[in-house]
């Protein structure tokens, strides 16, 4: 990728240029004042916007990569920001159950976690 700059959200670090979120499932778009306003993350809006919209809908808005764990095994599935998260969910969830689990990276490659043993 010819990408070398140190931007690679593309979201503006600036905040006068309040960021714009959009939510295809729920069919709307918030701006982040509130989040940059009220709760002074500055440059994390964005991620805690996606944190808070997830933990009260059940999913991430548009444009928001996340690493996936999907159980091949049982319906139990994950979204995750961090990968570090998505990965400590397939080996508890591989460590609890002896399920595989497939990690999806932001990329869309897959990678197998497999219970231990
Ligand atoms: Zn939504
Ligand atoms: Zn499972």
């Amino acid at each position: 990728m010819p990408d070398d700059s140190d931007d690679p959200t593309g979201v503006p670090d600036s905040v006068d240029d309040t960021p714009i979120i959009s939510c295809e499932r729920c069919g709307r778009e918030w701006d982040l004042a509130y989040e940059l306003d009220e709760m002074a993350v500055g440059n994390q809006a964005v991620q805690q916007f996606a944190l808070d919209h997830h933990r009260h809908t059940g999913h991430f808005p548009d444009g928001v990569e996340t690493w996936q764990a999907v159980c091949r095994h049982c319906p139990e599935e994950i979204q995750r920001l961090e990968s570090s998260a998505a990965r400590r969910w397939a080996e508890t969830h591989a460590r609890h159950t002896t399920h595989s689990v497939s990690l999806v990276d932001t990329d869309g490659e897959t990678t197998v976690v497999d219970p231990p043993g």
